[in-house]
Formats: structure tokens, C-alpha cells, sequence
């Protein structure tokens, strides 16, 4: 609710409806209590009194009543009409589109059809018909009001609902036996509810104006009982005469119907999920830096090279440091794996090269990334889309996330190519082949046409590569890509990954939290915790002795085949979370070996023997020469 107010509050035009829709909303409540002239006795005597008179601030109209007193009771009398309309035709078009939406099938489509009916009139006239039938009266114009307005709620909602009737939760309801009456209470009205209030907020001021429209007319409020339409009604002869009798309710309604729509338009823009995070809090195409001091040196001979980067999130006065300085290099033609359990700050290191974090809320705080001993931190926006997807290409865990449901995979490759250099469809299309049958999809030539919903996982997972591969990339990133699949695709998968390594000298980073797809693919590995690599250096040197204790315990919960009755053991406590880092080691908390030592200061990322460096003061194993390690 907080999160909604705070929303609706930074548009500002929003603010000033909600301000000024509160005053008029107060002021129409407090109107009997207020010492105000019966708006309802005339005084011959004193007719058109021009504004500001003695005893009438805002004059009087043509039978001599006080204006300003007749002006708050019929808003008073519009608001309650038009907002009672507006809940009456909510509360039944929401009925009415639920169950059309979520039984479907023949009950769905007689409803409709009757919804259609009343569409097929013109809003205004279908209002006048209905008064005309029922008789003139505020009541009745409410009525028609209320009816009109019905269709508009039906449709809405109903589409809401088609969509969620289909959706697993309400399947899972269904099969644990729940009545149909209490899926819809329970399951789908709550999904709906922010629905019918958006396309409530938006319509109240519509329908004030649909009752004064009537009240205008003679249909709606009867005299002498004044509402906004029936004093601009009447004070219509006298317009150019005594122009101040319409003005006064015409510019009522004026106020009372911009502050709802703009209010409305804030409640719907803040309601909204994906304008929560699409217009009101748009991601920046490329991850905010603000990075104080100097840029650390490149690496020397590294393809790509992470170098004390330090990416952050600032939530509300949090600030989550997902990447805590995070030191990697990768050479030409390596794959280097990247394991950690889940929350270590994997996938926001990878995202971290190219810019991907979402801002707001990532920012990068520090550090550097050097692509060929080019700076990308801070890079122009135009030089990271130039590199992105060309020369380092991401591949993701999900796959069916990742493809576009509606184009056929074919295209979606051929889009990957011509978003950095012109290609004829032709051409494109045999490259997209020439792709598919890289990454070992049989039948590339009619598997082209395929959509991703006629692919199964692992197949999808190879499109997901081929499309890394569609620009000849130099480095490619790849997060958790085997997560989502079962192991014998997996194993085919990491073939597949590791011959195209070998085939086109393409860099790897190699994201997982498991450490037999690092042994079967990685040179090297680093072990990340709680944002900071805690242990980095050849895969077979790191697998047969682990230096950290972490490591070492994370390889304890690896089951081994036939590895007889090994006790697993699993680590005791949690990682912290990264806006509460402890001071000094992260992982001392759960450590067995741990002392005070390691929770004061900083602790360095070591040398450790041949190519090996460790972040900790009490390494398991002792350090192995360079004879001893070949
Ligand atoms: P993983 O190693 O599983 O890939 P992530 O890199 O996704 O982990 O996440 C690292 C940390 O960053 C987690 O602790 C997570 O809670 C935090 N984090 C990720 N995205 C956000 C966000 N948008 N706002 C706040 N914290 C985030
Ligand atoms: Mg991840």
C-alpha cells in the first residue's frame, strides 16, 4: 500500500488530482454541516445577483437561489450519482465477466452475445431510451447510467479472466477439489481486483459526466433539486445574459472530472505491474555507473578481464552489494567456470559485462571490464549494443523464456544477425540453417520454420546457442545454460559447447552450481560467495584439493557414483544476505576452521601455489609446487 502511494505520488499530475479530488470530496461531505443558504428557496427579489454580493459569494441564479449553496449540494448530489453508478456497473460487469470468462464455452458465448447487444447502441441514446422507458429521475438516470456502462466492465474483465482460468494455479485449485464458486472467490477475483479498480478510476469521471449530460436534459435530478447538470440546464437562457450562473457549474464539473481522470490515469499507472516497472521506472539501456576513483589497470593478455568490479543494488536506503569486487580474466579459446550456490552474485557478475543490470536498482560502483584492454564500464550506450550480442553473446538458463513465443525460430535468428549487420532473407536464411546444423538441430532445413513451442527443451537450448553463436562472438557468457534440462541433454549440450570451443577458439564463462559440469568442461574455475571470489585456479588442481574451506564443503554435498556409502554433508547456516555482509570473511559464520582472525579485517585474495589464489587465512590444503601439481 506504502509502495502504491509512494507510485501514485512521484506523477505529479496525479498528485494534483488526488488533492484537489480529496478537497472536493470533503467538501461535499461536510456540506450540510457547513451555514449555508437552503439551496432550494427562492427569492425573486434578489435574482441574478452577480457574484461576490452581500449574503451571496457567488450570486444567485434566475429564481433568486444562493448559488454557492446550490453548487455544493448538487456536487454533492453529481459525486454520489456518478460514483454509485460507477460501483453498480463495476459490480456487475465484473460478475458478468467472470463467469462468462471462467466458464467459457456455450455459457460464455449467450453472455457475451447479450453484452454485444447492448454495445451495439450508442452509448448516449441507450441511456436516453433506458430514461425514457423507466421515466425521468435522478434514480433513473443513475440506472441508465449505471447500465450504459455495464458492457465496458464485461468485456474488460472477461478477457482478464479468460486468461487466468487457464493458468496452473487455478488447475492446481481445481484438483484439490475446490467448489467452482470458491476458485472464483478465492483464485481469480483477486487477480481481477486491480483490473475493475483501474477501469473504475478511469471511467468515474465519464460517467459524472454521462449524469449531468441527463440532468441537462431533464431526465436526471427534478427541480428544484439541484445537481451539476440540471444548474448548467437551467442557467442556459440566461448565458449571455448572466454568464456567471453557468460558469459556476460548468467549471465545477470541469475540475471534478480532470482531477478524477488524472488521478485515474496515476491509480492506473501505479496499479499496473507492467507499467510498475516499464513507464514509470523504465530500465536504462545500459547499467548506471558511478564510480568513484581510479579505473584498476588491465590485465595483461586477457581477451576479457573483470577487474575489482563492484556492482551494487540501491533499494530505498539498502544497498544490496551483489558484486563485491570480483577480479576474472579469461583468455582466448579458455572456459573458465563460474560456481557458486544460489544468491552468490553469478548472474549479476555476467550481466555486469555488458551493462545488462536493470537500473534502477544496479549500479556499478567500481572496477573495471576490459575487453581487449578496452574500458566498458561507463562505455557509451552505441559501443555496448556494437559489442553486445556480436562480439560477447549470452546464453540463458530458460530458454523458452528467452525466444519469442510468436516468430518462428528461423527468424529469430536471422533478426540476431541483422541487428549488426544488412542481411537479404535469403542469405539469412541459410545462415540460420548453417547455425541450427553448427549446434547439431537435425533437419535444420525444415526445423527453421519450427516455433519454440514445437521444439523440446534441449532443442531450444541449442536454437538458445545458435543464436550466441550468430555473430561469430569472441567470448561467450553463459548462465547456468544446462539448469533447466535433464542430464542426458545436458551431457549433449556441454559436448556441443565444448567442441564449438575447440572448432572456433571462442572463449567461455561458464556460470553453474554444479561441479560436475565444471570438472567435464572448464580449464579453470573460481568459487564465488556471498559476491567475492573466494578461490580461483585449475579445475583439476581445485577439484582434487580444494584450498577453501567453502569449496571443500560444497564439494561434500556433491554425491559421487559409485562412490560407495559416503556420508553427504550439507553446510550448516545460510549465505547472508548481501546488504549485511559480516566484516572480514563472509563464509567464517559457517566455517569449521574458521578463528577471530577472519572476522576482522579484509582478507586478500592470496597466491596459492601454481596459478592458484585463495581468500583465506586458514586454507584446508597447503599450497602445491609447479613440479608437484603436474
Ligand atoms: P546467482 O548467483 O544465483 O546468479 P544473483 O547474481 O542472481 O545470484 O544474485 C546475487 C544477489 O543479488 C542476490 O543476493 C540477490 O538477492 C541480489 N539481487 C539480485 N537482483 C536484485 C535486485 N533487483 N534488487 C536487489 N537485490 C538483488
Ligand atoms: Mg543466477
Amino acid at each position: 500500500m506504502s509502495g502504491f502511494l509512494r507510485l501514485l505520488a512521484r506523477n505529479k499530475l496525479a498528485l494534483g488530482g488526488l488533492i484537489v479530488m480529496s478537497m472536493i470530496v470533503l467538501l461535499a461531505l461536510i456540506t450540510p454541516l457547513l451555514p449555508l443558504a437552503d439551496p432550494d428557496v427562492t427569492n425573486t427579489a434578489d435574482r441574478f445577483l452577480p457574484p461576490f454580493s452581500e449574503g451571496a459569494f457567488l450570486g444567485t441564479d434566475h429564481l433568486g437561489r444562493d448559488l454557492l449553496s446550490r453548487l455544493m449540494w448538487g456536487t454533492r448530489l453529481s459525486l454520489a450519482v456518478g460514483f454509485s453508478a460507477a460501483v453498480i456497473a463495476a459490480t456487475i460487469g465484473a460478475a458478468i465477466g467472470v463467469i462468462a470468462g471462467y466458464y467459457g464455452g456455450r455459457t460464455d458465448n449467450v453472455i457475451m452475445r447479450g453484452v454485444d447487444m447492448l454495445m451495439a447502441f450508442p452509448y448516449i441514446l441507450l441511456a436516453l431510451a433506458i430514461v425514457a422507458a423507466l421515466g425521468p429521475g435522478l434514480m433513473n438516470a443513475l440506472i441508465a447510467v449505471a447500465a450504459v456502462n455495464i458492457p465496458f466492465f464485461a468485456r474488460n474483465i472477461r478477457g482478464i479472466t479468460v486468461g487466468i482460468a487457464h493458468k496452473e494455479f487455478v488447475d492446481a485449485a481445481k484438483l484439490a477439489g475446490l467448489s467452482d464458486a470458491k476458485i472464483i472467490l478465492t483464485e481469480v477475483l483477486p487477480n481481477v481486483i486491480p483490473v475493475i479498480v483501474i477501469a473504475m478510476s478511469t471511467t468515474v469521471g465519464w460517467m459524472i459526466l454521462e449524469t449531468a449530460g441527463l440532468s441537462f436534459l431533464g431526465l436526471g435530478s427534478q427541480p428544484p433539486q439541484a445537481d451539476l447538470g440540471s444548474m448548467l440546464g437551467e442557467a442556459r437562457s440566461a448565458l449571455i445574459t448572466n454568464p456567471h450562473t453557468s460558469i459556476v457549474p460548468g467549471l465545477m464539473i470541469l475540475v471534478v472530472v480532470m482531477a478524477i481522470n488524472l488521478l485515474g490515469d496515476g491509480v492506473r499507472d501505479a496499479l499496473d505491474p507492467r507499467l510498475k516497472s516499464g513507464a514509470l521506472s523504465r530500465p536504462m539501456p545500459a547499467t548506471r555507473v558511478d564510480r568513484t576513483g581510479e579505473a584498476p589497470p588491465a590485465p595483461e593478455d586477457s581477451l576479457l578481464a573483470l577487474a575489482d568490479l563492484r556492482t551494487q543494488f540501491h533499494v530505498k536506503d539498502r544497498v544490496y552489494k551483489a558484486v563485491g569486487g570480483v577480479d576474472l580474466s579469461l583468455k582466448p579459446g579458455e572456459c573458465l567456470g563460474l560456481i557458486g550456490e544460489s544468491g552468490s552474485g553469478k548472474s549479476v557478475t555476467a550481466l555486469s559485462v555488458m551493462g545488462l543490470v536493470a537500473s534502477p536498482p544496479g549500479v556499478v560502483t567500481g572496477g573495471a571490464v576490459y575487453l581487449e584492454g578496452e574500458d566498458l564500464v561507463g562505455a557509451p550506450y552505441e559501443v555496448l549494443r556494437a559489442i553486445r550480442g556480436k562480439r560477447v553473446s549470452y546464453i540463458f538458463q530458460d530458454p523458452l523464456a528467452t525466444l519469442h513465443p510468436l516468430y518462428k525460430v528461423g527468424d529469430q535468428l536471422i533478426e540476431a544477425v541483422s541487428s549488426h549487420r544488412r542481411i537479404s532473407r535469403t542469405e539469412g536464411r541459410a545462415h540460420a540453417i548453417d547455425l541450427l546444423k553448427r549446434v547439431r538441430i537435425p533437419n535444420a532445413e525444415s526445423r527453421v520454420d519450427s516455433y519454440p513451442h514445437e521444439m523440446s527443451g534441449g532443442m531450444r537450448q541449442r536454437v538458445g546457442i545458435a543464436m550466441a553463436l550468430a555473430n561469430d562472438p569472441d567470448v561467450i557468457i553463459a548462465d547456468e545454460p544446462t539448469t533447466a534440462l535433464d542430464v542426458t541433454v545436458q551431457a549433449q549440450v556441454l559436448t556441443l559447447l565444448d567442441d564449438l570451443r575447440r572448432e572456433r577458439g571462442l572463449a567461455i564463462l561458464f556460470i553453474t552450481h554444479d561441479f560436475g559440469v565444471v570438472a567435464q568442461l572448464c580449464d579453470r574455475v573460481a568459487v564465488m560467495y556471498a559476491g567475492r571470489i573466494v578461490e580461483e585456479g585449475p579445475t583439476d588442481a581445485i577439484l582434487n584439493a580444494p584450498a577453501h574451506p567453502y569449496t571443500s564443503k560444497l564439494m561434500a554435498c556433491v554425491p559421487e557414483l559409485g562412490g560407495g556409502q559416503r556420508q553427504l554433508e550439507a553446510i550448516p547456516g545460510l549465505p547472508p544476505v548481501v546488504d549485511k555482509l559480516p566484516k572480514g570473511c563472509a563464509f567464517a559464520p559457517r566455517c569449521h576452521i574458521g578463528t577471530e582472525a577472519c572476522r576482522q579485517g579484509d582478507i586478500p585474495l592470496d597466491p596459492h601455489g601454481a596459478g592458484r589464489r585463495v581468500r583465506c587465512l586458514t586454507p584446508v590444503t597447503a599450497p602445491q609446487s609447479e613440479e608437484a601439481a603436474q
